[in-house]
C-alpha cells in the first residue's frame, strides 16, 4: 500500500503573470458571470423548485450573482431518509469504485476550473489567485482521498494462532452531515464530502448560507462523476437547517469547519439525546495564530510573509496571522517596513488580476471588524486607505493594532486586522507559552535563523501547523495536513493520512478454520 501517496501528484497551476493566460481566463469567467446561476436543495439529484432569493456579490452588493432556494426542515428529513436508505449499498461497493468517482470528479473540476473560479470570485469575493488555489485544493482533496482510501481500506490480515484467521476491515459509519464554511466554499466543501463518501458514507451537505451557488455546482459535478443520486444531497440554508440536520439521530457523524462556538453547539446536540449512538465530530475551528520574529530574522522576508499571512484573502482564513510577536529590539524597524508594504497593497474588485485583496464576506462581518478597530482606535498604528471604488462592497481596510501584552488578544478577529506585541530577547519560550495559554492551537509561525530558536518553537508550541521562515497560510494537501488542537479543533488533519479513518468504523472478523 502507498500510504504517503508517492505516486500521486497535486494539481498544476497556471501562470497568472502571463497576460495572454489571464485574458483567456477572464473571458472564460465572464461566460459564467453572464449565465444565470441558481442553487436549490438537491435531493436525490433533483433540484427542488421554489422561490429564489438573490445572492449578492460582496465586492459590490448591487450585483446579483445568482439566486438560491433555501432548504426547509422537511427537506432535511427527506434527504436523510434517502441518504440512510442508500448508504449500505454504497458502502458495499469496492473501495476502488468509490475512489474512481473521486478521480473522475477531480478531472471534471480541472475541466470546469474557470467556472468554479468565476463563482469563487463573485460569490465569495476571492481574488483570482485565491480562486485558482481554491479549485486546485478541491482537486487535490479528491485525488488524495481517493488514493488514501485505496491504500487504507483494503482488508488487513492480522496474526493469530494456527487454525484462526483474523481480519480487520473499515466500513462507512452511515450518513455524514458535512457543514462547511464560506471562506473555502469549494475546497473545504468538497474536502469533507469526498472524504466521507470514499470511506463508504452517504452525505447530507449544508454549505454556508453565503456561498450556495458554488456548492450546488460542485454537487451536480459529483453526481455526474458517478456518485449515486441518493448518496449525496445538498441543503443550502442557515443555522436552523444545520440544527435540524445535526439533531436527527440518523446522522452517523459530523464534519464541521467554522467557529469554535458552533462546534461546541454541535457537540452538545450530538450528546444531548441519551438514546442516540455516540458519533464522531470532526471539527476544524478558529485560531489566535501568532508569528514570532527574533533579531536574527531577515526583515524583508518577515514583512513579505506577514503581508501574505495577515492580509491575503482579506485575512479570512482560519490559518491567518492574527498576532505578530516581535523581539523588542527589532520591532520598530520591522513595523516601519510593514507600514511601507501596506501602502503598496491594492484593495479592490477581486476580478481584477492586480487586486491584492477584496472584500470581507458580508455586512455583519464588516460591522464586527469595524467595531473591533473602533474599540482599539487609540492603538491603531497602521491602516490602509480604501479606494473610492470600494464603496459599494463589504470592504475593511487592512489595519495594524498595537497591543500592550500578548494576552490582550483574547478572541479570533476574522479579517484583515493584525495585532502586534513585543517580547524581550531570550524570552521566546515564555512568549510562546502566553500564546498557548489562549487555548487555541491552529497555526504558529517563526522567523529566525537560529537553530536553537527553531527547536524552542518545536518543543513549546501547542499548535497544529508550524511554519518557519515562510508565510503561515496555504497548507498543501498531502504535504501540510491541516488542522489544530485545543479550541482550534478535534483533528484529524484534513489532507493528511489519518483523516479518512475518523470517517470509518473498524470491524474485525475471526474465523476458526
Ligand atoms: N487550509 C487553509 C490554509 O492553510 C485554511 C483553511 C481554513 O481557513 O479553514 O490557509
Amino acid at each position: 500500500s502507498d500510504l504517503f501517496g508517492a505516486a500521486r501528484r497535486n494539481s498544476s497551476g497556471i501562470d497568472l503573470s502571463d497576460a495572454d493566460t489571464v485574458e483567456r481566463l477572464l473571458a472564460a469567467m465572464q461566460q459564467t458571470w453572464n449565465a444565470p446561476q441558481r442553487a436549490t436543495p438537491i435531493i436525490g439529484a433533483q433540484a427542488r423548485d421554489g422561490q429564489g432569493l438573490p445572492v449578492c456579490d460582496p465586492s459590490d452588493t448591487r450585483r446579483v450573482v445568482g439566486e438560491v432556494v433555501p432548504a426547509t426542515v422537511a427537506d432535511v428529513a427527506d434527504a436523510l431518509a434517502r441518504a440512510a436508505a442508500a448508504q449500505p449499498a454504497w458502502d458495499a461497493r469496492p473501495v476502488a469504485e468509490r475512489a474512481a468517482c473521486l478521480e473522475r470528479a477531480a478531472d471534471a473540476l480541472e475541466a470546469d476550473r474557470d467556472a468554479f473560479m468565476a463563482l469563487a470570485v463573485r460569490e465569495a469575493g476571492k481574488s483570482i489567485g485565491d480562486a485558482l488555489a481554491e479549485v486546485r485544493e478541491a482537486i487535490d482533496f479528491c485525488r488524495y482521498y481517493a488514493q488514501q482510501a485505496q491504500a487504507q481500506f483494503a482488508p488487513l490480515a492480522l496474526p493469530g494462532p494456527t487454525g484462526e484467521r483474523n481480519e480487520l476491515t473499515l466500513s462507512g459509519r452511515g450518513v455524514f452531515a458535512c457543514v462547511s464554511p464560506w471562506n473555502f466554499p469549494l475546497a473545504i466543501f468538497i474536502g469533507q464530502i469526498s472524504a466521507a463518501l470514499v470511506a463508504g458514507n452517504s452525505v447530507v451537505a449544508k454549505p454556508a448560507p453565503q456561498t450556495p451557488l458554488i456548492a450546488a455546482r460542485a454537487v451536480r459535478l459529483l453526481h455526474a462523476a458517478g456518485i449515486p443520486a441518493d448518496v449525496l444531497h445538498v441543503l443550502p440554508g442557515g443555522p436552523e437547517i444545520g440544527q435540524a440536520l445535526i439533531a436527527d439521530r440518523r446522522v452517523g457523524g459530523v464534519a464541521f469547519t467554522g467557529s469554535t462556538a458552533t462546534a461546541r453547539r454541535i457537540a452538545r446536540t450530538l450528546l444531548d439525546d441519551e438514546s442516540r449512538p455516540i458519533v464522531p465530530l470532526i471539527a476544524e475551528t478558529g485560531g489566535l495564530n501568532a508569528m514570532f520574529v527574533d533579531s536574527t530574522a531577515l526583515p524583508e522576508q518577515v514583512v513579505a510573509d506577514v503581508i501574505v499571512s495577515a492580509f491575503q484573502s482579506a485575512g479570512q482564513r482560519c490559518s491567518a496571522l492574527r498576532l505578530l510577536c516581535l523581539q523588542e529590539d527589532i520591532a520598530e524597524r520591522v513595523l516601519d517596513m510593514l507600514k511601507g508594504a501596506m501602502a503598496e497593497l491594492a484593495i479592490g474588485d477581486p476580478a481584477r488580476i492586480d487586486s491584492d485583496l477584496g472584500p470581507v464576506i458580508d455586512a455583519d462581518a464588516r460591522q464586527r471588524l469595524l467595531a473591533h478597530i473602533d474599540a482599539h482606535r487609540a492603538s491603531v498604528i497602521a491602516q490602509c486607505a480604501l479606494p473610492e471604488a470600494t464603496q459599494h462592497g463589504h470592504y475593511v481596510p487592512p489595519t495594524v493594532i498595537r497591543l500592550a501584552r500578548i494576552e490582550d488578544l483574547t478572541r479570533e478577529v476574522f479579517g484583515p486586522v493584525l495585532h502586534v506585541a513585543t517580547f524581550k530577547a531570550g524570552e521566546l519560550a515564555q512568549a510562546i507559552a502566553r500564546v498557548n495559554a489562549s487555548g487555541y492551537g491552529l497555526t504558529m509561525g517563526l522567523h529566525s535563523r537560529n537553530a536553537a530558536t527553531m527547536a524552542t518553537l518545536r518543543a513549546q508550541a501547542k499548535a497544529g501547523n508550524l511554519y518557519v521562515n515562510r508565510s503561515m497560510i496555504g497548507a498543501v494537501v498531502g504535504s501540510q495536513p491541516f488542522g489544530g488542537e485545543g479550541l482550534s479543533g478535534t483533528g484529524p488533519k484534513a489532507g493528511g493520512p489519518h483523516y479518512l479513518l475518523r470517517f470509518a468504523t473498524e470491524r474485525t472478523l475471526s474465523v476458526d478454520t
